[in-house]
């Protein structure tokens, strides 16, 4: 056999992109929905007295049971469930899809979603459905939800709550229907719950086969990657056993756990995003030729005549957002932009004015 690379490399895995980062030093950055803010100086002060008694010498506590418990609060997490957590919510879907994956089993999610979901599908070589949302107002297509679920009798299905890159929330008796027909698992991904102020965790007591997933990250520590899986124990001890033992290194364990101790500066950061993305939604849907979707998330999904050509433009006057055009036949000629300070909402406007 030839030595040759695409002779071994897996023919699914030669057809994916690498998930693709643009450079975003010196620009204005509103294309990751992150939180814009940093801390103040006091906490940080604070924070870097924490590192300093921090040991790197010895693993992590695996179990990381402090931070758990600082999460099962803030994050009102039932006391009957447990949790597990991932580096990232990202490691948590590949931790569900490996664990879930076999011959003939299907993971399926409306469409468009959450990249990853179909990114990882495919790297652990599970069959992936995507099923269309109905069109302009991105709500589920429940006939043709229901007709899938019917067909594939999937094993795992994602539902973002709110939807990336949509910004919507999918109706609650829809979200019902979903759980109550899938044989599999539901996992409602609440990456956004911050921004929405809506949440299926209380549900989870009521459906044995839901499972929720949440991240600091846009809270505002995307930086340390942090998510968690949030479920009935029967469920968390089969994932634990996908969990890479030291997962969530020292440093991230005690960042988040410190931070997690202020979250008034976050619930403030947040009201203030949240803020702003009324009135940048108000703004843009002032402009001409634009479409803007409403959003419960703390980004905008809009759609120009020419997303790439704006897109490009945009990044040449210093401004960086998301082009999700070309990833779902619905989203053509989309642009999602992320939530940023007051300032830089504006710069992105007033250059935004100037393009169409
Ligand atoms: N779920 C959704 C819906 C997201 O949009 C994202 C990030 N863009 C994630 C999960 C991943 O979050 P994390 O940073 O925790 O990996």
């Amino acid at each position: 056999m030839s030595k040759s690379i695409t002779n071994w490399i897996r023919p699914e895995i030669q057809q994916l992109s690498a998930y693709y980062v643009p450079d975003s030093s010196n620009v204005i950055k509103l294309d990751a929905m992150e939180n814009p803010y940093g801390w103040d100086a006091v906490i940080i002060e604070e924070w870097l007295k924490i590192l300093q008694t921090t040991a790197l010498n010895r693993y992590p506590d695996s179990s990381a049971r402090k931070l758990k418990s600082l999460l099962r609060t803030v994050m009102q997490v039932p006391e009957r469930m447990e949790m597990v957590l991932g580096n990232g919510s990202d490691e948590l879907i590949q931790m569900l899809i490996l664990a879930l994956n076999g011959p003939r089993r299907v993971l399926l999610v409306p469409e468009p979603s959450f990249i990853m979901y179909r990114h990882l599908a495919q790297v652990v070589g599970m069959k992936y459905v995507g099923v269309p949302l109905q069109e302009n107002s991105f709500t589920l297509d429940m006939y043709a939800m229901l007709e899938a679920i019917e067909t594939y009798q999937p094993a795992l299905v994602f539902l973002a709550y709110p939807n990336n890159p949509t910004g919507n929330l999918f109706a609650t008796e829809d979200i019902e229907a979903v759980i109550e027909t899938t044989p599999g698992v539901v996992v409602i991904d609440e990456a956004y719950a911050p921004f929405s102020n809506r949440t299926f965790m209380s549900r989870l007591e009521q459906y044995p086969n839901l499972l929720m997933m949440r991240t600091v990250s846009k809270l505002g520590l995307a930086g340390l990657r942090l998510g968690l899986l949030v479920g009935s124990p029967n469920w968390l001890e089969q994932i634990e056993k996908v969990r890479q033992p030291y997962n969530i290194n020292v440093l991230t364990q005690v960042s988040v756990a410190f931070a997690l101790r202020h979250y008034t500066m976050f619930k403030e950061q947040i009201q203030r995003i949240k803020g702003d993305r009324d009135i940048l939604l108000d703004q843009l849907s002032a402009l001409k030729n634009i479409q803007v979707w409403s959003s419960q998330a703390n980004f905008i999904l809009f759609r120009v005549a020419d997303a790439q050509a704006i897109s490009k433009q945009l990044q040449e006057k210093g401004i960086l957002i998301k082009c999700v055009h070309g990833r779902h036949p619905l989203l053509e000629d989309c642009l999602q932009v992320t939530i940023g300070t007051s300032k830089e909402n504006q710069a992105f406007l007033q250059a935004l004015k100037q393009l169409l």
